[in-house]
């Protein structure tokens, strides 16, 4: 069985480029009838915290990027990776080192001045001798000394790295922590994942896990590097290109599967479609035309794809996550028409749910004046004629539909010889406040009949 999964480190929040190594591991595993698993890699004590462990879980529930396992957690697995090392340290493939940090600085500056790239020589490598007093020392796993390592990328195509550019790694801190290069081994073995799919940062990382999965007698999974986002100016994007937290696309509107099928077009295609389901997605995704260089984030095309699934998605889905903006304007959504259909009627005409939400407000809220232009334009003192003849025949509609308002506003027009926009605008600003709403008709029937009338006895006071 096919077996990915998604392996953040607490340290922050959730970044947009994260996510798209989450939803590719997550497209794979969907696609191939296997199983995904979320793993927050929280070893580094200091830098962990758990505000970014919930902001991780936050954005990947309201992407709707669900796990077969997890969260599980590296700090529970302590035990499991000090048996590892134990044993590494009992075959001969790890050893202490006891170099101090001075020690080690004067290596390096000696290699520089040498023309050398620094890296550790292995001066403990063979060291049989009475261990140095006072010194904690640290634990290095025994890099072969040759050969090749190769790496068939999936994504990058064949990688080879000599062993003799690899120095002895670093497997546990003078405190006995573990560090990731280890416990990301132990764990994709023990988790018995067979494809790791992960940001191109890591490719360099590769050579020296392939080198400990041998060590541990661990069979080799497939890895598949994907190239890194970048920002505009083509450096790797980050804080300073504008929102990259994953949360922060939620508050600015985004609909999840929009920013999903942004991501998932960042760096992979078919065809020249753009505009994605989620189940097409699933269906559609595969490794081989996942590009190799890097993508540019483009906030522009991001937002047109929010559009195009603001206009298609199901209005109940649309509700849901239009709700908390709408309330937070101020909105008690039981005082007003169902969601669910407000959204089906202002669906067309916003790029975002925040700008959605605020064209919704007049569905809850009555408001105590009309925008100014609007009313001077609609409303006073051109429209109390008409205002007066709509009113009369609305309030004897006892069947509040849309054809009937639609009926009413056209017999007014034909009444009284004007064109219907001289009866419709200035019912729109009376009943919503302002000049912007969908159509007048279907607008008035969401409002109902008690408000309308209310609102237009207001305009004409
Ligand atoms: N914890 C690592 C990171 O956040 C994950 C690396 C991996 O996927 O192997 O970069």
């Amino acid at each position: 069985m096919i077996r990915t999964r998604f392996a953040p480190s607490p340290t922050g929040y959730l970044h947009i480029g994260g996510v798209r190594t989450a939803l590719y591991s997550w497209l794979f595993a969907k696609k191939n009838g296997g199983e995904f698993t979320l793993r927050i890699e929280d070893t580094d004590l200091e830098r962990s915290t758990e505000e970014s462990v919930n902001a991780i879980l936050e954005g990947m529930s309201w992407l709707g990027l669900d796990y077969d396992h997890g969260p599980i957690y590296q700090t529970h697995r302590f035990e499991r990776y000090k048996e590892v090392i134990n044993d590494l340290m009992e075959r001969g493939l790890a050893y202490y080192c006891y170099a101090t940090p001075e020690e080690l600085d004067e290596m390096r500056e000696q290699q520089k001045a040498a023309g050398l790239k620094p890296r550790y020589d292995g001066r403990y490598r063979d060291f049989d001798g009475e261990p140095p007093a006072g010194i904690d020392p640290v634990i290095r796993f025994k890099n072969p000394i040759e050969g090749d390592v190769v790496i068939d990328d999936l994504v990058k195509g064949k990688v080879i790295v000599n062993n003799r550019e690899l120095d002895d790694l670093i497997i546990a801190r003078s405190d006995g922590t573990p560090t990731y290069n280890l416990t990301v081994v132990i764990d994709d073995w023990d988790m018995g994942m067979t494809h790791i799919i992960r940001g191109d940062d890591h490719l360099n990382n590769t050579p020296r896990q392939i080198n400990l999965y041998e060590a541990m007698g661990a069979p080799v999974p497939k890895f598949a590097h994907i190239p890194m986002v970048l920002g505009e100016d083509g450096s790797r994007l980050s804080k300073r290109h504008g929102a990259v937290s994953v949360l922060q696309y939620k508050e600015q509107g985004f609909l999840p599967e929009a920013l999903l099928n942004y991501l998932v077009r960042l760096g992979w295609s078919h065809g020249d479609q753009e505009v994605f389901t989620m189940d097409e997605m699933v269906q559609l995704f595969n490794l081989d035309a996942v590009n190799g260089s890097p993508s540019t984030f483009d906030t522009v095309k991001l937002t047109w794809i929010n559009e195009q699934h603001l206009k298609m998605a199901n209005a109940d889905h649309l509700a849901t996550h239009l709700a908390p903006f709408v309330t937070q304007l101020g909105c008690d959504l039981s005082q007003g028409p169902q969601l669910n259909r407000v959204a089906d009627l202002l669906r067309d005409r916003a790029k975002t749910l925040v700008e959605m939400a605020q064209g919704a407000t007049y569905f809850y809220n009555d408001f105590s004046e009309f925008d100014a232009d609007a009313a001077k334009k609609h409303l006073r003192p051109v429209a109390e004629e008409p205002l007066q003849l709509l009113l009369t025949k609305l309030e004897g509609i006892s069947d509040w539909q849309a054809e009937v308002i639609h009926q009413a506003i056209n017999v007014t027009a034909e009444e009284l010889e004007v064109g219907m926009g001289k009866v419709g605008m200035p019912l729109r600003v009376a009943i919503t406040g302002g000049g912007q709403s969908p159509a007048i008709d279907q607008t008035a029937e969401l409002i109902g009949k008690k408000r309308c009338l209310t609102r237009i006895g207001m305009a004409l006071q």
